[in-house]
């Protein structure tokens, strides 16, 4: 359906754009061009997220590093081009956004507000000040969900007011989605009068003050709803990798044509709509058939993604340890020394290096490359806090996402979700059996580039005269392992062990409280890990 939004006018009406980054399927952009005279579409540079911080270990703001920075500001500008065609253009302005939306209200004279809901309690707060500044002016709000499938609130109110806690209970809860809004407009209510507010074109990077960026190498993931709906067409091309897509076999080495959509800082950005996804996913399934099924599934990918973002939504302090109801207390060790040798890619492991190496430049590393560097940081090698490879990663990842990224490090960290803290990724031997050569190696970390295959993922083992052919000499070009595999791991075991039978850590939520063989079979079916497991790592995990 082709609508000319200028039929009915009546008043001004803003749209706040903070995710939800697209003009296709945009309830709130629908709805705050019905019946307007003026449509300001409105985004707020925030400090909180942009402002430099010189003190962070790499380029960028407290929050994010560059990779993510610049993912933005190029979806801003997609989205200022897609508005411009429309008749309208994006108003870009920069502060704090609850004191700044609240100002444009009052004076742009603003009868009706529209954004799309957030759940995150950063967003809660900011968006509270917005909605009580608007009750008490009586501007009307609309706040519809889209940045998921479902909205949490109704999968939590079918769950009794708590969030389900395994994949398959929510599973069980959700059933389909409803589908994306299909309407597609030739023009959008033009702009109203702007008075003295300083607009500002979408910046470029290097104007944000972040320092001496030239040495930087940014992602090659460009942002922006079209790039996202092009990308997505190019992966939906194949409709036989589609429907026989299985997660957990995927080869986290795969960096030249990665294993799985790489979609996902579109969706954490909202430049592509999850609904719209599900829906091209589901058409491809009816229309070839046979498709593998949740959890390993296209479809059982954004699922994951609902799930974690329902959990988080009413867990209170979800992003940390201390007072989170479904979290182990675990005593971390504190070692600063070999948590920035992680962080910064010297751990002495090239697999676990390459990997870390691979996130400070692309801003993007395949799930499975996610689990072998979030389980040695943690209960596999080093026994370090999830929460400092959680900000590392908040930071480093282009898709970021506050909900998706504590859920998975409480997963991988057997804190919370998944228990079976004795199946640890060898740093070692798992990346070997995806890629014995060691070309992903070679390629994130050209110091071992000339080693020979045989010593490339322990290189500590080669002869001195093996290191000196390879002109890598280790412990002086490269560094030795800063832990033994086979002691530490089995430390990290003991230390779960203990951790996770003391009265202090059993904080085993309801329904998580299954026998050990049920717990077994429930385990199977939640995870990407479990089938995996079966299938390839067995020999992996000690
Ligand atoms: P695909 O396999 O193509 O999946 C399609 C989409 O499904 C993804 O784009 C994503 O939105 C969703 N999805 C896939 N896997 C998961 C998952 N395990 N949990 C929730 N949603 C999922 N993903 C993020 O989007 N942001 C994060 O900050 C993030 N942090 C992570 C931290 C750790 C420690 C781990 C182990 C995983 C993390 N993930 C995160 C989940 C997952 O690794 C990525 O979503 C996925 O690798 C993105 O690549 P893709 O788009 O090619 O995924």
């Amino acid at each position: 359906m082709i609508i000319n939004s200028n039929s009915i006018m009546e008043s001004n009406t803003m749209i706040w754009f903070r995710k939800g980054l697209r003009i296709h399927d945009n309830p709130a952009l629908d709805q705050a061009r019905r019946g307007c005279k003026h449509l300001y579409p409105v985004f707020v540079l925030d400090p909180h997220y942009l402002d430099p911080d010189q003190t962070a270990f790499s380029p960028g703001s407290a929050r994010s590093g560059l990779n993510r920075i610049q993912f933005l500001l190029e979806s801003l500008r997609d989205l200022d081009a897609s508005l411009r065609r429309l008749g309208s253009r994006l108003l870009l302005l920069r502060g704090e956004p609850a004191p700044v939306v609240c100002r444009l209200l009052k004076d742009w004279k603003i009868g009706k507000l529209c954004f799309e809901f957030d759940t995150e309690p950063y967003a809660l707060a900011r968006d509270k000040q917005v909605k009580d500044f608007s009750s008490k002016y009586g501007i009307e709000v609309h706040s519809p969900v889209s940045h998921t499938l479902f909205n949490p609130s109704d999968i939590i109110g079918k769950n009794g007011g708590r969030p389900p806690l395994t994949y398959q209970s929510f599973i069980a809860l959700a059933g389909r989605p409803v589908d994306p809004l299909t309407t597609k407009y030739s023009l959008l209510p033009p702009i109203g009068e702007t008075g003295d507010h300083e607009l500002l074109s979408v910046p470029k990077i290097e104007d944000l003050g972040y320092g001496d960026i030239s040495q930087e190498e940014f992602s090659s993931f460009h942002g922006g709803e079209t790039e996202a709906l092009n990308k997505l067409d190019q992966v939906l091309a194949d409709k036989a990798w589609v429907v026989q897509f299985e997660k957990p076999k995927g080869d986290p080495s795969a960096f030249l044509k990665p294993a799985t959509t790489v979609l996902s800082p579109y969706l954490k950005f909202g430049c592509l709509s999850s609904r719209y996804f599900y829906k091209r996913l589901n058409d491809i399934y009816t229309s070839v058939g046979k498709h593998t099924k949740p959890p390993v599934s296209l479809v059982g990918q954004l699922l994951w993604r609902d799930f974690f973002y329902t959990v988080a939504f009413v867990t209170p302090n979800f992003d940390r340890m201390k007072g989170n109801k479904i979290c182990k207390q675990i005593s971390w060790r504190e070692n600063e020394d070999l948590f920035v040798a992680w962080r910064d890619g010297r751990t002495g492991f090239p697999w676990i290096d390459a990997i870390m190496i691979q996130l400070k430049k692309w801003g993007w590393i395949h799930h499975l490359a996610r689990h072998s560097v979030a389980c040695f940081l943690t209960r596999g090698d080093l026994f370090i806090h999830w929460e400092k490879g959680r900000d590392v990663f908040e930071r480093l990842l282009i898709d970021s996402d506050w909900a998706v990224n504590n859920g998975n490090w409480l997963w991988l960290s057997c804190s919370s979700f998944f228990y079976q803290y004795f199946r640890i990724y060898s740093p070692i031997s798992f990346g070997k059996k995806y890629d014995p050569n060691g070309n992903y190696i070679r390629h994130f970390l050209p110091v071992l580039k000339d080693f020979p295959k045989e010593y490339i993922y322990e290189p500590w083992t080669a002869p001195l005269s093996v290191q000196k052919k390879a002109n890598c000499i280790i412990g002086r070009d490269y560094p030795k392992p800063v832990v033994n595999h086979e002691i530490a791991s089995k430390e990290c075991k003991k230390k779960m062990g203990e951790a996770i039978a003391s009265p202090t850590s059993k904080i085993i939520p309801q329904d998580q409280k299954a026998s050990s063989s049920s717990r077994k079979k429930q385990h199977h079916n939640d995870s990407h890990e479990i089938p995996f497991l079966k299938i390839k790592q067995r020999k992996n995990m000690k």
